[in-house]
């Protein structure tokens, strides 16, 4: 069975999509934690970082700028988490793209 975000791949689920090309995908996420929260993923299924070759994983980097530019922001942060003691909840690698255009972003103690 496909996972959640290869269903959005497939527009079986709704997404709020901000940039698409024909290997990746950024959309809003649905349960924010800054006021701009977006999930760029490869349409191709990896688990995660850590499976995701590192071809792929570079063209990915010039679409998450890409992303940065059509949300017009300068200041962001990338997080992944890699496992589910990371913090993994979904098994398709998903970069969190967050952002405070008007402020700075916390840096909060994690453990
Ligand atoms: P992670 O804990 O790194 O696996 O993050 C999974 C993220 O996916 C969370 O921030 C969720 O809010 C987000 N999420 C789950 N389902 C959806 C969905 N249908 N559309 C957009 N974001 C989602």
């Amino acid at each position: 069975m496909d996972c959640i975000f290869c269903k959005i791949v497939k527009g079986e689920i709704p997404s709020k999509k901000v940039l698409e090309n024909e290997k990746f995908l950024a959309f809003y996420d649905i349960n924010p934690i800054a006021p701009i929260h977006v999930l760029i993923i490869p349409k191709e299924h990896y688990e995660k970082f850590n499976d995701t070759p590192n071809e792929l994983f570079s063209e990915m980097a010039a679409f998450i700028k890409e992303v940065a530019k059509a949300l017009n922001i300068t200041d962001y942060r990338l997080i992944t988490n890699n496992g589910s003691n990371a913090g993994q909840e979904i098994f398709h690698l998903h970069i969190h793209l967050v952002s405070n255009p008007s402020g700075k972003l916390k840096w909060p103690k994690l453990t």
